[in-house]
C-alpha cells in the first residue's frame, strides 16, 4: 500500500477517536439537559397550580358574595313580612325567602367543594416543590461531576488532536482538503475498507476491475457510489 494511503488510514483512525470524544462529551451534556428539562417541567406545573389556586380564590370570593347577598335578601324579606297586608304578598315573600335559602344552601356546598379543590391543588404544588428542590440539588451536584468528566475527556482529546495536526501537516494539501471534505460530508468516515469488492462506507459493490486496483494499492481509489477513499486490508492483518 502506498504511503499516502497509510497516512490517510492513520488520520481516519485519529478522527474516529476524536469523534468518539465529542460523542462522549455530548452524551454528558445531554444528561444535564435532561435534568434541566425535568426541572423546567416541574416549574411549569407549579406555575399552573398557582394559577389554579388564584382562580379558585376568585371563585371562592364570588361564592361568598353570592351567599352573603342571598342571606341579606332573606333578612330583608323577613322584615317585609311584618308589613305586608295581603296573603298574596305574603306568599310572594315566602317564595322569595325559599328561593334565597336554596341559594344559600347551594353556595355553601360550592364553597366546600372549592375549598377542597384549593387544598388539593396546594398539596399538589407543595409536592412538586419538594421534588423540584431535590432535583435542583441533584442537578448542582451532577453539574460539578459532569464538568469534571468533560474536562478529562477534553484533555485526552487535546493530546489526540495534536497528533492529528502533525499527521495532517504531512499530507499534501489537495489530498487533505479532499479528505476533510469527505469527513464532513460523509458523517466522519472518509477512508474505508473494502471487503469482497464492497465499500464498507456505503455497502455498494464496485466493478471487479476496480477492486483489483484497490487490492494492489498502488493508486488512490475512490468508491464510485459514495466517493470515499478505499483501501484493502488482509483479514489476518486486523
Ligand atoms: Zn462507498
Amino acid at each position: 500500500m502506498n504511503d499516502e494511503m497509510n497516512q490517510l488510514i492513520d488520520l481516519q483512525k485519529i478522527d474516529t477517536e476524536l469523534a468518539g470524544f465529542d460523542r462522549e462529551i455530548s452524551e454528558q451534556e445531554q444528561e444535564i439537559d435532561k435534568r434541566r428539562q425535568s426541572i423546567d417541567e416541574k416549574k411549569e406545573a407549579i406555575a399552573h397550580c398557582q394559577d389554579r389556586i388564584k382562580e379558585l380564590q376568585e371563585k371562592k370570593r364570588a361564592i361568598e358574595i353570592e351567599n352573603e347577598d342571598a342571606g341579606a335578601r332573606i333578612k330583608d324579606r323577613q322584615n317585609k313580612m311584618m308589613q305586608v297586608q295581603t296573603s298574596r304578598e305574603h306568599q310572594a315573600l315566602l317564595k322569595e325567602i325559599e328561593e334565597n335559602k336554596r341559594i344559600v344552601k347551594e353556595s355553601e356546598e360550592q364553597l366546600l367543594a372549592t375549598l377542597e379543590a384549593m387544598e388539593q391543588t396546594e398539596n399538589e404544588a407543595r409536592e412538586l416543590e419538594n421534588l423540584l428542590s431535590a432535583e435542583e440539588k441533584l442537578l448542582d451536584e451532577e453539574t460539578v461531576t459532569v464538568s469534571k468528566k468533560i474536562k478529562k475527556i477534553q484533555n485526552r482529546r487535546k493530546t489526540v488532536a495534536k497528533k492529528r495536526d502533525s499527521l495532517a501537516a504531512d499530507l499534501k494539501a489537495p489530498l487533505l482538503k479532499r479528505y476533510n471534505m469527505l469527513l464532513t460530508k460523509r458523517d466522519g468516515l472518509a477512508v474505508v475498507k473494502t471487503v469482497d469488492g464492497v465499500c464498507q462506507g456505503c455497502y455498494m459493490s464496485m466493478p471487479p476491475q476496480q477492486y483489483n486496483e484497490v487490492r494492489k494499492g498502488d493508486k488512490l481509489q475512490i468508491c464510485p457510489t459514495c466517493q470515499r477513499l478505499l483501501y484493502y486490508q488482509e483479514e489476518e492483518e486486523e
